[in-house]
């Protein structure tokens, strides 16, 4: 039996498995391989999407998908991983703590967010990079609704002028209309260092980002 153990089960971490179960399907003569994933839960976080408002659908299910590929799903976390002895020590969300050994060992955990060190950010900023961050933010919108309308309540800004607070910036105006009412004077800012938004972008789809962006989410 040779044990492929994937640690992770986003974007990457799934499409190892699945990627992995085709091949096993196709090689048949390779059908002793056993494909394990190990995260906290079987869930694919569609983390590109965390600026919508829609979250509950952002966390896709991907259990029964594993189940019909034969791939077993392990809840839990890699918490240490030993290449000389080919193991990883995997924690439960009981603080338990086991061990399993591996032939091949995909790290598929993902990234966080770069938080610089800005006196403020952590107390009043907000940030998507996680699910749980974006349920915190969109708590902290809707609960706009219940303060007097004012400049401050009806604006926005948003630092980094990359895809994230490109896409972030562009849909924020819709979004907190519908919190706030069609009414309201939405007010979206957003901060890049560079001289133009989209910096990482193409010349041609930066030029295109800033049209659409400068009317839209100046003053919006
Ligand atoms: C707001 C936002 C917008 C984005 N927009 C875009 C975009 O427009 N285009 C684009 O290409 N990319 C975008 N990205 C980046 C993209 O989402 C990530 O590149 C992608 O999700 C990475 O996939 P991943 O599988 O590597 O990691 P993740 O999706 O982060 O998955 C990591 C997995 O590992 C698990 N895990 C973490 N630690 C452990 C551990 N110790 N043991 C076991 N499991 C663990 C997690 O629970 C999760 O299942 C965006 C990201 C964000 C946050």
């Amino acid at each position: 039996m040779t044990e492929l153990v994937i640690a992770g089960s986003g974007f990457a971490g799934t499409w190892a498995a699945i990627a992995a179960a085709r091949a096993r399907t196709l090689a048949a003569a390779d059908s002793t391989l056993a494909i394990t994933v190990v995260s906290p839960t079987p869930n694919l976080h569609i983390r590109p999407r965390f600026y919508e408002t829609a979250l509950d659908e952002m966390a896709p299910d991907v259990g029964g998908l594993f189940r019909d590929i034969d791939v077993t799903h392990v809840a839990g976390t890699v918490a240490a991983i030993d290449v000389a002895a080919r193991t990883v020590d995997c924690v439960g969300a009981d603080g338990r703590r086991t061990q399993r050994a591996w032939d091949r060992f995909v790290l598929a955990t993902g990234s966080v967010l770069f938080k610089p060190d800005i006196p403020g950010l952590d107390a009043h900023a907000f940030d998507i990079d996680q699910l749980a961050h974006a349920r915190r933010l969109d708590t902290h919108l809707r609960s706009l609704a219940s303060r007097p309308a004012s400049a401050a309540r009806d604006t926005v800004v948003i630092a980094g002028g990359g895809f994230t607070g490109i896409e972030a910036a562009c849909d924020m105006p819709a979004r907190l209309r519908a919190i706030l009412g069609a009414a309201a004077d939405i007010r979206v800012v957003l901060v890049e260092q560079a001289p133009a938004i989209g910096p990482d972008l193409a010349p041609a789809r930066a030029r295109k980002s800033s049209r659409r962006c400068t009317p839209a989410v100046s003053r919006s």
